[in-house]
């Protein structure tokens, strides 16, 4: 796992380069709490990349799944209503808003009752090869993206020139979540109780059978736990700038 060095910190200083003209996939892949979202769009607009949320897909399939009141259950229906609904993203907004029906998705994927049953969406084999299938065309259509989720390094982008596996302490992903629950102005449920969630979901994230979290063998592995965002940014953007000189050299 990457501590930050003294020298590794001070790259936050450094002003931002240029936007990166050539293809490249950044994969960024962790469980839930790690600020992978926040990190993976920050990074983007740093790099000047596109920027692909996949959790949003899950979460959307989730939403789907709660609001036309579909049995869990029930797999064979949960699938044929998300390909119906044609899940995209309108990639004129910054993040890009999820759609389904080709309506926005975007706040409501957000909701605690989609939260607590998207992993055992996210474990259905079927839905889970059409989504991979559905992030490879966006790769295609965007070859210059950073991408976030559980199974970008190993499964989706095997072949992404640059990985990370980003990690955090249980509890400091519990007080992650509470504050970002603050911050929409509503009042967040216990912090063991969010613990208790968030390890509930990385068990079922990391033992599915289909695309389980695992930190890919070339993966740089990244405790954020004690870093603020500005620092993992910083330190990621520094990586990947480093990585693009020695291509190049
Ligand atoms: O990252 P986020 O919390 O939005 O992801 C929600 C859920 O979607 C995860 O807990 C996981 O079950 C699922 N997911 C996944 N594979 C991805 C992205 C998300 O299984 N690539």
């Amino acid at each position: 796992m990457s501590t930050l060095t003294h020298d590794q910190k001070s790259t936050r200083s450094t002003p931002t380069g240029q936007p990166i003209e050539c293809d490249l996939i950044v994969t960024l892949d962790g469980p839930a709490g790690t600020g992978k979202s926040t990190v993976a769009r920050l990074l983007a607009a740093k790099l000047g990349l596109d920027f692909l949320d996949t959790g949003a897909m899950y979460r959307a399939a989730a939403a789907i799944t709660i609001d036309k009141e579909i049995d869990l259950a029930d797999t064979e229906t949960i699938l044929a209503t998300v390909i119906e609904a044609d899940l995209h993203f309108d990639w004129t907004q910054d993040p890009p808003t999820i759609l389904a029906w080709l309506s926005p998705y975007n706040q409501r994927i957000r909701d605690l009752d989609v939260t607590k049953i998207v992993s055992q969406i996210a474990a259905i084999g079927r839905l889970r090869e059409h989504m991979v299938r559905k992030q490879r065309l966006i790769g295609q259509q965007h070859p210059r993206l950073v991408t976030e989720g559980r199974d970008q390094g190993s499964v989706v982008f095997p072949d992404a020139e640059v990985k990370f596996y980003l990690d955090a302490d249980p509890a400091v992903r519990a007080a992650r979540r509470a504050e970002q629950i603050r911050l929409t102005g509503n009042e967040p449920p216990p912090e063991d109780e969010l613990l208790h969630d968030i390890l509930l979901r990385d068990s079922r994230d990391s033992t599915r059978k289909d695309g389980p979290l695992i930190c890919p063998d070339d993966a740089e592995k990244v405790d954020t736990s004690p870093l603020t965002i500005d620092e993992v940014v910083g330190f990621l953007e520094s990586r990947v700038r480093a990585r693009i000189a020695h291509r190049n050299a």
